[in-house]
């Protein structure tokens, strides 16, 4: 066996998806309609299948994948993951450390484990066509490929400044046959509305998710798909870290920190919620998710009910928020700007099961370029930030002389985000740290409940 990469056989793609409600202290705190009365599944029912809606509220420990899902699975998976080790001499660290490699499949991250599934439920509810929003275009791209999959039509708004910022991102969802739109459009009241206010608005994911929405809920063969944040979408990613631990397994190690990197939360908990499970069971392993330090929201937010998008159409979640308006300044790590964060994965931090770190932008371009030096991967400006963390594990080993199992995932490839690196080789990029003032802000605009 090679001392470099752990590879798995297809017969090991798990045949089920880990839900981490089952393990979880406390049951998970339900989203609520404006009134502060729990949403009823009839009202989710206009925008999401209901073997979806299942999952989402699912305390099942174990979900089966259908095989149609795993079929497709197979093109990309079981991923490889890779011990570091040319990673591990250039830092000079005793510590060990592996990454799994979610950027192998088709649309270049792990988001596509989530939307080959999503696709598939809401075809076999008889649903025609999807609306998402994306940010970077990562989402955007996984949906179009797993519509097509499916014969599913796909219509994707896209956050403006990402449509003119990453041409090629748009033309691969084209590729794969959806329609893309620039965020704000004229298409919805959410999108006039803000036409109106800003003719230049540049557009959020917060704002391209109400546009996304608004049109899934005014149409019966139409449904939302959302990339993060909610549990079933969570629950699909754990096949990454399903794998990881049997490519431990293999190998005879097992972590003592696992870090990925968090936007709305997905990543992070497909990676670490396998690992959770051992330490119910009362293995010692620390979960880290590391987010950027312009947009902290586990770090700095405040936990309490907000609405997933800038308008209000979702139902108010209880997370680590930034406020649902919140603007984000003009990071490189598209995916990571989302002022919230997954419910279970915000519920988990709050009870102190798992860590959080920010990091800023510029350290984690840093280590992303010394990890493509080292390993040959370039990686995603997402990815660079558990790289940045990982790193920085690594060197107070290298200070300690401890002998730590660092693990990371990678959650995709930075193809389509060299002008990201151009700025950072340009030394244009700059660090930002979202202000606490900001903070106390938007709580003031957070969401009043109904007793
Ligand atoms: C979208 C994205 C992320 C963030 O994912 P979440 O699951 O929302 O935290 C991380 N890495 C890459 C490569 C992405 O495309």
């Amino acid at each position: 066996m090679s001392d470099i990469k752990v590879l798995l056989n297809e017969s090991d793609i798990p045949t089920h998806w880990y839900n981490v409600v089952a393990d979880m202290p406390k049951p998970p705190l339900p989203p609520l309609a404006p009134d502060g009365n729990p949403v009823t599944p009839e009202q989710m029912l206009a925008i999401f299948p209901g073997p979806l809606l299942e999952q989402e509220m699912s305390g099942e420990r174990w979900i089966p994948i259908p095989e149609e899902v795993r079929q497709i699975y197979k093109q990309w998976r079981p991923t490889p993951m890779f011990r570091a080790r040319r990673l591990e001499q250039m830092l000079g660290t005793p510590a060990k450390i592996y990454y799994k490699y979610e950027g192998v499949s088709p649309a270049g991250s792990h988001k596509v484990n989530t939307s080959v599934p999503q696709a598939f439920f809401n075809k076999m509810v008889g649903i025609t066509r999807l609306t998402t929003e994306t940010g970077a275009g990562q989402w955007g791209s996984s949906i179009a490929f797993a519509g097509q999959m499916f014969g599913i039509e796909v219509r994707v708004y896209m956050v403006k400044v990402s449509y003119n910022q990453k041409p090629f991102r748009r033309s691969m969802m084209q590729t794969w046959g959806a329609e893309v739109f620039a965020s704000p459009t004229d298409m919805t009241n959410a999108g006039r509305t803000a036409l109106a206010a800003d003719a230049n608005n540049p557009g959020s994911l917060g704002l391209a998710i109400s546009e996304a929405v608004e049109e899934a809920a005014s149409r019966k063969d139409t449904n939302y798909s959302l990339g993060s944040v909610l549990n079933h979408v969570c629950l699909h990613q754990t096949v990454i870290g399903l794998e990881a631990k049997k490519q431990f397994e293999k190998v005879g190690d097992y972590p003592d920190m696992v870090f990925a990197c968090c936007g709305g939360g997905s990543n992070f908990a497909g990676t670490a919620f396998p690992f959770l499970a051992d330490k119910a069971a009362g293995k010692k392993v620390r979960l880290v998710a590391a987010e950027p330090s312009s947009c902290p929201s586990l770090t700095k937010g405040v936990y309490a009910y907000d609405f997933g998008d800038v308008s209000g159409y979702t139902p108010l979640m209880k997370m680590y928020t930034l406020g649902h308006d919140f603007m984000p300044p003009s990071i490189h790590a598209g995916g990571l700007r989302y002022h919230g964060d997954s419910p279970l994965v915000c519920q988990l931090y709050n009870e102190g099961l798992i860590e959080a770190v920010a990091v800023p932008q510029i350290a984690t371009f840093e280590a992303g370029v010394q990890f493509a030096r080292a390993e040959g991967i370039i990686p995603a400006p997402e990815s660079c930030h558990a790289i940045r963390a990982c790193i920085d594990e690594a060197l107070r080993c290298k200070q300690s002389g401890e002998k730590k199992t660092l693990f990371f995932n990678l959650s995709g490839h930075g193809h389509f985000d060299m002008a990201s690196y151009d700025k950072y080789f340009a030394g244009e990029l700059v660090d930002y740290d979202y202000p606490e003032a900001a903070v106390k802000e938007a709580l003031k605009r957070l969401p009043k409940i109904a007793a």
